[in-house]
């Protein structure tokens, strides 16, 4: 497979003229791609040891505005740099923008040298670590849903968002027709992502006018929250530039189901999959089922990891596929964790409440900690839900608002324990942000509602 290059070959390609520009990137709170576009020799030369951001970064919401509240970055403290350090093992081709490269990189913090606690990538590597103390490993798999528009961004921004037309009439699950007409998009979007090493299985039409699903083949946990990061960023950027545009919102309308992120969570053992046991029901080992009990136990405490915006609540609606409860199920898509691959060496759980809108490396760490939880705790797993569980009036219900969502976060001692205090702190300071930013907006709805009739 094409993909990640060393640094010698990236020398090699800004030798030859093949590579001229460079883009080093962190990963924001958002899972956005932020960071500085090199001029290729700078990079090989200089840049490639570190290089700085504004520490801000890790404290935006997603109008980049800056909020006070947050004691890891502050006026007071002077908005000082963070160190980008490039992740070497990242440097890879971008093949949908002409000579380009790009290198993912670790935030570091400018005095003490260590990883910044709250920066994505961090919090992701340090479950990570965690698991490989119990000498295990993870393996994901993200889902990416999302929409894609007739027109483009800056049309549809010009707009005042009002004329989002899908770029199909018809739901399009499934349909090899109607994704024959995407394929403009669709096609180069596979193959350039496969070009940059991201072993993209399969695109496919989703259960909406103009929604696409893209999958990606598992792999470690930092590498499929790296590919998600990438393909998201790639697939707005492709779109664009043919003059469309791609939403990863979890809900852009009310009339549309909305968009998921679905998680499959499967854990190793070298090459052995430690969640397979022929001898037990449904193939599932004891680890597997003390896992996922920690998953469906922590399910409201991890969820703001899950649901990050106003409008990710907005998604968790009856007889969508967007699941309400926060109980498992076998093959059954209206639970909030599936099993899949049934009495195969690849039974894993599929985790089904996290939104399009979701950054997965705190999405991961978060379902990590409380997979981690369950295995120390030996926690026992609750009998499967069987039927419909949107009429299981007696299941669990996910935090069906933010500030619900905030508050759980807020008082989860196994989130504290897991990802440190100030972290935690530092996620719940953006989740009250949120809040308080959608409590002093009036919205399109209140006008129409009340402007004459109230
Ligand atoms: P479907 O047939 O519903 O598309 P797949 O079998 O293709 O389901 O799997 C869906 C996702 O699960 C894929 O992205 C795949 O890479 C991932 N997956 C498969 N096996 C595992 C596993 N053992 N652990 C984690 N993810 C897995």
């Amino acid at each position: 497979m094409p993909g990640l290059m060393t640094l010698d070959e990236l020398r090699n390609a800004v030798g030859d003229g093949s590579i001229d520009t460079v883009l080093a990137c962190i990963v924001d709170m958002q899972g956005r791609l932020m960071g500085k576009r090199f001029h290729a020799v700078n990079f090989i030369e200089h840049s490639f040891e570190e290089t700085h951001c504004c520490n801000y970064l890790l404290a935006t919401d997603l109008e980049m505005a800056n909020p006070d509240g947050y004691k890891a970055t502050s006026w007071a403290a002077g908005y000082g740099d963070y160190i980008m350090k490039p992740d070497l093992e990242t440097i890879r081709p971008v093949p949908w923008l002409e000579g380009t490269a790009m290198v993912l990189c670790d935030v570091i913090d400018h005095h003490t040298h260590a990883p910044v606690p709250h920066s994505p990538r961090a919090m992701l590597q340090k479950q990570v670590t965690r698991l490989a103390e119990m000498g295990l490993e993870a393996k994901m798999a993200t889902e990416l849903e999302f929409f894609l528009f007739e027109k483009g961004y800056d049309d549809i921004r010009r707009g005042g968002y009002q004329d989002l037309a899908p770029i199909s009439g018809y739901n399009e699950d499934y349909s090899m027709l109607q994704t024959t007409k995407e394929e403009a998009i669709m096609r180069p979007l596979r193959n350039h992502l496969f070009g940059a090493g991201i072993p993209v299985e399969n695109t496919k039409g989703e259960a909406e006018c103009g929604q696409e699903e893209l999958n990606i083949r598992y792999g470690a946990a930092l590498d499929c929250a790296d590919h998600h990061t990438i393909a998201k960023h790639a697939t707005k950027e492709i779109a664009w530039q043919h003059g469309h545009a791609a939403s990863f919102m979890a809900k852009w309308s009310g009339s549309h189901v909305g968009s998921a992120t679905h998680v499959h969570q499967s854990l190793w053992r070298g090459d052995a999959p430690v969640f397979h046991d022929a001898s037990r029901d449904h193939g599932m080992s004891e680890l597997m089922g003390h896992y996922m009990a920690g998953l469906i136990k922590y399910a409201p405490e991890i969820t703001y990891f899950l649901a990050p915006n106003i409008n990710s609540y907005k998604r968790f609606s009856k007889g969508t596929f967007a699941p309400t409860k926060t109980v498992w199920s076998i093959d059954n898509r209206t639970a909030g964790f599936r099993l899949v691959g049934e009495d195969t060496k690849a039974v894993r759980v599929e985790c089904r409440i996290g939104g399009a809108d979701l950054n997965p490396y705190l999405a991961q760490s978060a379902m990590l900690a409380a997979g981690i939880k369950g295995m120390q705790d030996k926690l026992p797993l609750p009998k499967p839900t069987m039927g419909d569980i949107y009429q299981n009036e007696g299941a669990q219900d996910i935090p069906t608002t933010l500030r619900e969502a905030t508050e759980t976060l807020r008082g989860s001692d196994m989130l504290r324990e897991a990802m440190g205090d100030d972290v935690v702190t530092h996620y719940t300071r953006a989740a009250e942000w949120e809040q308080e930013q959608y409590d002093i907006a009036v919205t399109d709805w209140e006008i129409a509602r009340g402007f004459e009739k109230s």
